[in-house]
């Protein structure tokens, strides 16, 4: 059984721990599925990047894409850190769970007018801004306002993908952010802009990455870009580096935030910009390896080909497995001294996809408990109610003790929106 790193996670006494707390018991008292936070682990993943920042101008914006739940947000916002959204409805939560408007960052290639309205109306800190559509339609927003809206260009750095190609797809995709080649331009044309403020410039090169060279070439080339900007006579005094660092989900080994960022400011120190205000806008490397997802086995069902677990989680869930062909690993909670044999551990939902962990070495008898680890991040906040189910409850646990942060859905509430005619 291998516990991955960051999650605080531990064996006592034959039971699988999160921090102080069984977590058996808490299957047992709360149902299945049930989603389990730990609080250190959050603070714990926090305080790598808060250390590697430490002395600088800089804020750390939770992505909450990763895991939106009020309380999770509550517990980053309180410990000093900015939050980075992607819709109005996250700008709405973030405002809910306590977040200064002004330590608000709005990312994400489709705005609509009325997320701005609605962004400029509470006085966000950024809007980074994906394209030169973008650009006028939010000089026009703030204009109609009576406003200038505070803005960084998101940039592509078009990191080398033939020396990096795990993450070559995510930039050849030009979904996202300004061509590097475009982005003087761009800048020229939002300097120019009568109701926009250039304050900086961001990047976002991907997600879970586990090496640090590309973010080394990435902020090689952002700095260029900062310098030939800058000979364009527009300053830029902000500069957001992004997410994306990845996490142990299967033995990997990702830099650690502190280290990566001794090594990134390095660079910026070399050119003597070590007072510009720096942002970081980690999502799952600060909420992934924090979550535990607790499911019970339903049936066991051997094959002459196949033997399939049947779970009470399923793809609605943990949508990364179907989504991503991703690796969560998958722990008993009472591990049992048996002969172990192979499973595909399956959930109960009507398509083949609706599989969450296939070849698993497990011993395992119906009514048993398994943990489904790492997920903390993009697995409530993706979950679905497809086959019309409830989505799960969720806690947070804090040394010994547990908080209630989201009730198990009822079904009627699934359907209270919708009309019979
Ligand atoms: C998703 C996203 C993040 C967070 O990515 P992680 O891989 O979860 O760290 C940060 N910034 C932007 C713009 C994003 O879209």
């Amino acid at each position: 059984m291998r516990i991955p790193i960051g999650s605080q996670l531990n064996v006592k006494d034959s039971n699988l721990h999160l921090e102080g707390v069984p977590l058996r018991s808490l299957a047992l008292e709360h149902g299945t599925p049930l989603f389990v936070y730990s609080k250190a682990a959050m603070l714990s993943a926090l305080s790598a990047y808060q250390k590697g920042l430490s002395g600088r101008h800089a804020r750390i914006h939770y992505a909450m894409k990763a895991n939106s739940n009020l309380a999770i947000l509550q517990t980053f916002i309180q410990a000093g850190c900015g939050v980075d959204i992607v819709s109005g409805g996250e700008l709405a939560r973030a405002l809910h769970a306590g977040c200064a408007p002004g330590h608000i960052i709005f990312s994400g290639v489709g705005k609509t007018r009325t997320e701005m309205r609605e962004a400029l109306r509470v006085g966000i800190g950024c809007f980074n801004v994906e394209s030169m559509a973008e650009l006028h339609a939010l000089n026009a927003v703030a204009g109609e306002m009576g406003l200038r809206a505070p803005i960084s260009l998101r940039v592509n750095p078009d990191v080398d993908a033939k020396t990096h190609p795990y993450i070559s797809t995510g930039l050849k995709d030009n979904k996202f952010g300004i061509a590097h080649g475009d982005a003087i331009g761009a800048y020229e044309l939002a300097h120019q802009m009568p109701h926009l403020d250039v304050i900086g410039i961001d990047c976002h090169i991907g997600s879970q990455i586990t090496q640090p060279a590309p973010y080394l070439d990435a902020m090689d080339k952002m700095l260029d870009l900062v310098a030939a900007i800058e000979a364009k006579g527009i300053s830029i005094p902000h500069i957001d580096f992004g997410g994306g660092l990845g996490i142990d989900y299967n033995g990997d080994t990702p830099p650690a935030a502190d280290q990566l960022w001794v090594e990134l400011l390095a660079k910026i120190d070399a050119r003597g910009w070590g007072n510009r205000h720096i942002s970081v806008e980690p999502g799952r490397s600060l909420i992934g390896n924090a979550g535990v997802c607790l499911t019970e086995v339903q049936y066991l069902k051997p094959g002459a080909h196949k033997n399939f677990c049947i779970i009470d989680a399923a793809m609605n869930d943990l949508p990364r497995p179907s989504l991503y062909q991703a690796y969560h690993e998958i722990l008993p909670l009472q591990p049992r001294s048996g002969l172990q044999q192979t499973w595909d551990v399956v959930g109960p939902v009507c398509e083949s996809g609706d599989w969450i962990g296939k070849d698993r070495q497990l011993c395992v008898e119906p009514g048993d408990h398994l943990a489904v680890a790492s997920a903390g991040a993009y697995c409530m906040s993706m979950a679905s109610n497809y086959n019309t189910r409830n989505r799960a409850k969720e806690l947070l646990v804090d040394g010994q003790q547990v908080h209630v942060i989201r009730e198990r859905e009822h079904t009627a509430s699934q359907w209270q929106d919708e009309r019979l005619i």
